[in-house]
């Protein structure tokens, strides 16, 4: 598939994205255990779980880091089973992730959104994108060097913004955010999810949900296993309520 300016191909292409069975194993220890899930256009997927229960990993599994190694299951973008695929063409059919932690670069803010745009075959001005995000000032910084928990997370944003995605994961974006931070990203989400694309979105308490529009759909994972599906703010209200011991045992 040859994209030479993805703006055109990812306003009209919507893709649903869904794991089958996907097991993941890091150093050879399975953290992921026969996850099935799906996320729909336009429809917010959100994944909570306790610290370690693997949803990073499953993020990371599905956009296909080579350390966490998918070792039975699918990972399916529409039809297209991208199980097999490096990175790079995931991100070139609209995949990207907006990662919980990064670490600081030796390369300028700008640089590395240059380099992201590229590769994703996107013609995109970084600066208004910056600008977009409070965040103009950090263009030639060291990118995340240094940077606020606010400011990480925002060029995080800044990065799925750059790729032109279609289906964007996003791992915790609501931790370590002031509130109006928190407020510009879930713009961006819901920005996204009016215009048809595929989100899933990692959260702890929640917070994100409470500023995003669209009420979604909502999967516990324990332990790196689905345990609970249901309503988003059905089973938020859940985990506050009842903590996450609650699913360990035989609640649901
Ligand atoms: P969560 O995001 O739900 O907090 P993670 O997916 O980050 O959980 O981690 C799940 C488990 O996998 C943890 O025990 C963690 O230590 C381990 N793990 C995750 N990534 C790595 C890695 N790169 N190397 C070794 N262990 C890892
Ligand atoms: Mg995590």
């Amino acid at each position: 598939m040859l994209i030479r300016d993805r703006k055109a191909y990812t306003e009209c292409v919507k893709l649903s994205l869904r794991t089958v069975d996907l097991s993941i194993s890091i150093d050879d220890k399975v953290i992921v255990k026969n996850v099935s899930i799906e996320a729909m256009p336009g429809e917010p997927v959100f994944l909570l779980g306790p610290n370690g229960s693997g949803k990073s990993s499953l993020l990371k599994g599905i956009m296909g880091i080579p350390s966490y190694k998918i070792v039975s299951g699918k990972v399916i973008m529409d039809s297209e089973d991208i199980t097999g695929l490096p990175p790079w063409e995931r991100v070139r059919r609209g995949l990207w992730i907006v990662h919980q932690l990064n670490f600081p670069l030796s390369v300028p803010t700008y640089f590395l959104l240059e380099k992201i745009a590229a590769r994703a075959r996107a013609n995109v001005n970084i600066k208004a994108v910056l600008d977009a995000l409070g965040i103009s000032h950090l263009y030639y910084r060291e990118a995340f060097n240094g940077f606020s928990g606010g400011e990480a997370k925002k060029l995080e944003v800044a990065t799925a913004l750059v790729s032109r995605p279609i289906c964007i994961m996003l791992d915790e974006p609501d931790s370590g955010v002031d509130i109006d931070s928190l407020r510009v990203i879930a713009g961006y989400i819901n920005l996204w999810l009016r215009d048809g694309r595929t989100i899933i979105i990692v959260t702890h308490l929640g917070a994100i949900a409470n500023f995003i529009e669209k009420e979604g759909k909502a999967y516990v994972l324990i332990d790196g296993r689905i345990v609970y599906e249901g309503r988003l703010h059905d089973v938020i209200r859940l985990v506050l309520e009842k903590g996450y011991s609650y699913f360990k045992g035989d609640g649901n």
